[in-house]
């Protein structure tokens, strides 16, 4: 039963996560009120309107073989990726039973990583409100709940810092906004969640960045966005934790 449950919200995570994509873009395209939530959905260049069976998630953009029927318009891969990961986040989190603030914190990495995407930036107000987020509910756990967390603050205020200081001597930029969510999740997680998520996206980002370069598609000192590669980060850690905190205890402590 647990089991089929988990799956049901899997599917429904996909239906949120399509419809998170189509309100974001409408955001960003300054689509007002009502017609945020009631125009429907369109193809992003010329318009037409699409077919229920062209909003599948995932499966329309293989059936069409990601393309708009009418003018060909090329959809980014971005959006089934996404997408699926968003499923994927929110299955896991009812599954292994994790706090709700996880179902949040998923959705703040989801919408963060589809500015990042298209700006190469988050927008201060999100990056404010997340870590206020972070804050309260942090507060929330220790001092209400009296669920003193083996948090991470520490931590993340380290590695941040060390982060910081670190692009500043080589005047490579990285991201403030990207630096901010690191340690505003020093708030949020446990210390081998942490660990284990730095671990991950770290070796991540290595990965894409080399077969950017590979493919001669960046250099060296092309900054690329990183909330995406995070937000898969952080989906992949929530369904491995258990491994991964085994693989964790071995390097730390052998
Ligand atoms: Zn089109």
């Amino acid at each position: 039963m647990h089991l089929y449950i988990t799956v049901v919200i899997f599917f429904l995570g996909l239906a949120v996560a399509s419809f998170l994509n189509a309100l974001l873009y409408r955001i960003d395209n300054g689509y007002k009120y009502p017609e945020i939530f009631l125009k429907g959905s369109h193809c992003e260049k010329c318009n037409k309107q699409l077919h229920w069976y062209e909003l599948i998630p995932i499966l329309s953009f293989f059936i069409f073989k990601a393309k708009c029927t009418q003018c060909g318009y090329k959809v980014p891969l971005y959006y089934p990726i996404t997408e699926f990961f968003l499923g994927l986040s929110i299955a896991s989190i009812y599954y292994f039973s994790l706090p709700i603030t996880f179902y949040i914190l998923i959705l703040f990495f989801f919408s963060m990583s589809y500015f990042d995407r298209i700006y190469k930036g988050i927008p201060k107000d999100i990056v404010h409100i997340f870590l206020l987020y972070s804050f309260v509910s942090f507060v929330i756990y220790t001092v209400v709940y009296k669920e003193i967390q083996e948090n991470s603050i520490i931590f993340a205020t380290i590695f941040a810092s060390f982060v910081f200081l670190l692009s500043k001597t080589l005047k490579k930029k990285f991201g403030l906004g990207d630096l901010l969510v690191m340690f505003s999740l020093g708030f949020l997680l446990s210390l081998p969640f942490y660990l284990s998520f730095l671990y991950v996206f770290l070796f991540i980002a290595l990965i894409y960045s080399l077969i950017l370069i590979a493919l001669k598609k960046a250099t060296i000192r092309t900054s690329i966005p990183l909330l995406p590669l995070m937000f898969i980060s952080f989906s992949l850690v929530l369904i491995f934790k258990e491994q991964l905190f085994l693989i964790l205890e071995k390097i730390l402590f052998i």
